[in-house]
């Protein structure tokens, strides 16, 4: 499933192409998306992309007089490839550039296209969407202060997209063994220094993610898109059972929320 890293690596991919071009056409072959696709995107043609950028995990194009809001959903995948590229089975949305096509694989079809004439962060998807982690307002006081009175655990906070957006299941696993926190903890009993030990260990990890799928950002380019996702190579991820990569003790899985968790339970208290 895309997260954060793989929706910036695409925005990174497709920005440079797309920034100041012009829409010449729209294909849509499968409006069943998520959300159906609306009749309005398929009049998007005249218009200019004047810039992109993302929000959570949605990649929002601005068109000047509205935004095309993108979402890969659990399986969905972009690319810039060129016009005349014979569509495949998944390949259910294409944004025309001239000799360029953006293209949308999604098998499972829980990504989105979505249009808009209100300012992006205003609509319902958007407007609840908490602080990016990336961002410099983003640290540990800020973190201290959205979990103070909260009981559920931290791991959990840190997913809540509500408080901090797009850290998913894997990067809240990675950040709290970096952090040296047991992800079971309270959150509204984490320390301030705990708060900027997590908040800089979430942006790390989020930035080695982003460096590591920087090598594949030529992928989103020309490719046949048949690229998986980047793997990483996880410290706790995946690998209960498995010696720590730090003391060696066996990495332990809990479910939190029914999502799976990996600690090390000598180096997380
Ligand atoms: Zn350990």
């Amino acid at each position: 499933m895309p997260e954060l890293p793989e929706v910036e690596v695409t925005l990174r991919g497709i920005a440079p192409q797309l920034t100041g071009r012009l829409i010449t056409g729209v294909a849509v072959r499968e409006p069943r998306l998520r959300w159906r696709v609306e009749e309005a995107v398929g009049c998007l043609a005249g218009r200019e992309i004047r810039a992109l950028r993302r929000r959570g995990k949605y990649i929002l194009l601005d068109c000047g007089d509205g935004h095309l809001i993108l979402h890969l959903g659990m399986s969905g995948s972009l690319r810039i490839l060129k016009r005349g590229t014979p569509p495949q089975k998944h390949d259910h949305f294409d944004l025309q550039f001239g000799e360029l096509i953006l293209r949308l694989r999604d098998p499972r079809r829980f990504g989105a296209v979505l249009w808009t004439e209100q300012p992006p962060e205003t609509h319902p998807l958007l407007r609840h969407l908490g602080i990016e982690p990336l961002a410099r307002a983003f640290d540990g006081r800020r973190l201290h202060a959205l979990t103070r009175g909260l009981r559920s655990a931290i791991k959990q906070a840190l997913m809540d997209g509500s408080r901090v957006v797009g850290v998913g299941n894997i990067y809240a696993n990675e950040s709290l063994f970096m952090a040296g926190i047991h992800p079971a903890t309270r959150a509204g009993r984490l320390s301030l220094a705990r708060c900027i030990e997590l908040a800089a260990a979430t942006k790390k990890v989020l930035r080695e993610a982003i460096r590591a799928g920087g090598s594949s950002l030529r992928d989103f380019v020309g490719s046949d898109g048949k690229q998986g996702y980047f793997q990483q190579r996880y410290l706790v991820y995946g690998r209960a059972g498995d010696p720590c990569r730090r003391c060696g003790t066996p990495i332990q899985r809990l479910v939190q929320g029914q999502r799976a968790t990996f600690y090390c339970p000598s180096c997380q208290r």
